[in-house]
């Protein structure tokens, strides 16, 4: 190999982000740290970049970028700082740049992995809001360009792993009968019902198995992860939400299956860390060390398997809905979403009141089509206008 690929990683200082420079720091021979971007963690930034030595590194805003920039001339580095959403398209599709990590969390990701899209790029893709709330249009938009779209979340990546190389036929073309998308059940699976008013943002964020950021372990014990990662796995096999069947499975050594019609089921296993999904989606079609511990069979000794519970996760039969209705929906599902979890994590509300406020908002607002992306900003919009009302109109 001539030149070690470059990468971009959108979200560095976030949970995927230092999974993902955790392997690139292991394989310097096959890939190099183009570009860095943090939000709120700017001196574990600055630190990455003196361990990376990034051309660029993106933060939010021109004070930050001041400080950063002096940080970086005194540890003697090149690195040059840029600005806001412009400055993380910029990278993204930066023509030097060969694979952009998608791990910004939430709709704030959006446009940087769309640019990255449009320049057909590699899309690593960790931030499943962007898929979930553009899908069809993302999708053109990969066709379009070329782009090679690997999926990064656990599951999905255990799909792409199970599916033959020519998916793209279509899952009836290639024999398959169904998706089994495993989850944890999450903290709270078997906590009580009513219990569930008085769990903290602490608790919810303890996931048994995984470590992650804050706000994809709140969807983590909600189960909206599970209903974001349905419609995201819809997108990316072109399967219909029907086809997607969601197993509860607490061990997470399983991370997902694929049924056939000939009776075969094939699953990918392996412990519960980020860097396999991150190596894999990296180094397709090759494979490559990532660091993680060889699975114990003995230790792990046995695999559960159970059907969820709607009435303990409302979360996942209003995203399954969404995903029915299509159009607009899921955008506003996942805006509401957004808003609601940050307010549980600053206190607001209640954990149940999440899908409380996710349900009234999905019923105050006709489903449209959402043909172009102005169609999905207006939706995100509205959808985020609307969970406000709620939160004032309840005086939190
Ligand atoms: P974290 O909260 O740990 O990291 C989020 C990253 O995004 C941080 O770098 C953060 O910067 C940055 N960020 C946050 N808000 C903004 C914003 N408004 N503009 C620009 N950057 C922003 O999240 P995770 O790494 O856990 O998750 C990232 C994505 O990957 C999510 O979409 C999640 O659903 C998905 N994912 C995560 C998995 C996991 O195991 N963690 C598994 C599967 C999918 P800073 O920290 O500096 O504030
Ligand atoms: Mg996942």
């Amino acid at each position: 190999m001539s030149r070690p690929e470059q990468v971009t990683v959108l979200g560095a200082t976030g949970s995927i982000g230092l999974s993902t420079l955790d392997v690139i720091a292991r394989h310097p021979e096959r890939y190099q740290a183009f570009a860095l971007s943090g939000f709120t963690r700017l001196a574990e930034l600055l630190a990455l970049c003196v361990r990376h030595r990034p051309r660029f590194a993106v933060v939010p805003d021109e004070l930050a970028a001041r400080g950063l920039q002096a940080d970086l001339r005194a540890a003697g580095l090149s690195t040059e700082v840029l600005l806001g959403e412009e400055g993380l398209c910029q990278v993204a599709s930066h023509p030097e740049v060969d694979a952009v990590m998608a791990a910004i969390v939430g709709a704030a990701g959006l446009r940087p992995t769309l640019a990255a899209v449009e320049k057909g790029k590699k899309i690593l893709l960790a931030n499943k809001e962007a898929l979930v709330m553009t899908g069809a249009l993302f999708m053109q938009a990969v066709r379009k360009s070329g782009s090679v779209l690997l999926p990064i979340d656990s599951e999905h990546n255990a799909i792409f792993q199970c599916l033959p190389g020519d998916f793209a036929r279509g899952l009836g073309a290639v024999g398959v009968r169904r998706i089994l998308l495993t989850a944890s059940g999450g903290p709270f699976r078997q906590t009580p019902l009513a219990e569930l008013e008085h769990v903290t943002p602490e608790q919810a964020c303890a996931h048994p198995n995984w470590s992650m950021g804050r706000k994809i372990s709140v969807d983590s014990a909600s189960m909206m992860n599970k209903g974001l990662e349905l419609i995201e796995a819809c997108w990316l096999f072109d399967a219909r939400p029907d086809q997607v069947e969601v197993v509860i499975h607490p061990q997470s050594v399983i991370h997902s299956l694929v049924d056939y019609v000939d009776g075969s089921v094939l699953a990918q296993l392996g412990n519960p860390d980020m860097r396999t999904p991150i190596s894999n989606a990296l180094a397709w079609p090759e494979r490559i060390d990532s660091g993680v511990a060889p699975l114990d069979l003995f230790a792990v000794a046995r695999l559960d398997f159970q059907a969820p519970d709607e009435q303990r996760f409302p979360c996942l039969r209003l995203a399954r809905a969404a995903a029915e209705a299509g159009g607009s929906a899921p955008a506003m599902l996942n805006a509401a979403n957004e808003v609601a979890v940050a307010a549980f994590l600053e206190r607001r509300i209640r954990y149940p009141e999440i899908a409380s406020i996710i349900e009234d908002v999905l019923s105050r607002e006709a489903v449209v089509a959402v043909d172009e992306l102005d169609a999905v900003f207006a939706a995100d919009a509205k959808a985020r206008a609307l969970t406000e009302q709620w939160l004032s109109r309840n005086g939190r």
